[in-house]
């Protein structure tokens, strides 16, 4: 099998760890892991997995995943050799779904273009931003969204903001594990590098200063309740600093859970449940886990 897959797509490894793999730097082993470098070379390895019935797990920066401690028999289609971002016209921007946010807000600012600041901070790709709806600081990517291209059932298709249905970290793109997403048309507004380099600073500034926890984690763990951060409600029953094996509730930032260690996927998913249980019964309020379980 992993001379077939080194036919399709060169830049293919055998059993990596999901440590490596994802920012919480947690999970077994994923016995393929593809970086295809074209969209050829990602639709011809979609394909052939689907024709093998080979289970594929599209990732991208790996920052908003748990891994399973008993890895992942499949293959993993990274998308983060697929990191092009064009100017198409003077406000529009095209950015391959690899292409990571940071280098996003590089581009923007390097442009003079303004309305993707607040979402600099966020270690991921435009790809994963777009299945998640990320946001912060009051923004989300669907407002600057105008369309998305990808692969799906063997055919490239583009739809249009208002196709998508974006709502709080959700997209069409939610739980569709056969689609793939392959690139990304936003519309910006028009400004200067030092207006959107001052923005920047100012966004960067607040997430060290609220988000600085310093250690693997996958960001927030759960959806806001109520539009009320879901930190408030640990952080009030006293969970901060709570532990399970190495996986501990942030001292700094009561939404994440943090990799101290060693922690398996297993003492993650059981703090979680002690998290929701303790909030349920102060609050009556049912906690939604917002990463991706795999
Ligand atoms: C320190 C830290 C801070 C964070 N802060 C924020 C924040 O402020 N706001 C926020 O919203 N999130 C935040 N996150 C969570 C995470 O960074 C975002 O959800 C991000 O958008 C995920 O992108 P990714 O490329 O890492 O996706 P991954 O974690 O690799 O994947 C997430 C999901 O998207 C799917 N996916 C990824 N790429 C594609 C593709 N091309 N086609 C189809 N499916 C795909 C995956 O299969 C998976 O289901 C934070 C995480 C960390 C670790």
């Amino acid at each position: 099998m992993y001379n077939q897959l080194i036919k399709i797509c060169p830049n293919t490894l055998e059993k990596v760890s999901f440590r490596s793999l994802t920012t919480f730097k947690i999970g077994g082993i994923a016995r393929y892991v593809c970086y295809p470098s074209s969209v050829d070379e990602l639709t011809n390895l979609v394909m052939f997995c689907k024709e093998q019935k080979i289970d594929t797990f599209v990732l991208g920066g790996g920052s908003n995943i748990l891994a399973d401690d008993t890895g992942f028999l499949g293959v993993v289609i990274c998308t983060k050799r697929l990191n092009e971002i064009a100017l198409l016209s003077p406000c529009r921007v095209r950015a391959q779904a690899g292409a990571m946010m940071s280098a996003l807000a590089h581009f923007c600012k390097t442009h003079g273009l303004s309305g993707a600041e607040n979402l600099c901070g966020i270690p991921g790709t435009i790809g994963g931003a777009i299945v998640m709806n990320a946001g912060a600081f009051g923004g989300e990517i669907a407002k600057i969204v105008e369309s998305v291209t990808y692969f799906e059932n063997g055919k490239v298709e583009t739809k249009k903001k208002s196709q998508l249905f974006f709502d709080y970290r959700k997209s069409i793109f939610t739980n569709r594990p056969n689609c793939v997403i392959l690139s990304v048309v936003l519309r910006l507004k028009k400004s200067t590098p030092e207006f959107v380099q001052e923005n920047l600073l100012r966004f960067i500034t607040q997430r060290q200063a609220s988000q600085n926890v310093g250690m693997p984690s996958a960001g927030s763990i759960f959806k806001k309740v109520n539009h009320e951060s879901a930190a408030v409600y640990i952080q009030n029953c006293g969970l901060k600093g709570a532990k399970l094996g190495d996986a501990m509730v942030s001292n700094e930032h009561a939404g994440f859970i943090i990799n101290t260690g060693r922690a398996t996927s297993k003492q993650v998913l059981s703090l979680i449940e002690k998290i929701k249980q303790e909030v349920k019964l102060k609050y009556g309020v049912e906690l939604e886990v917002e990463i991706v379980v795999l």
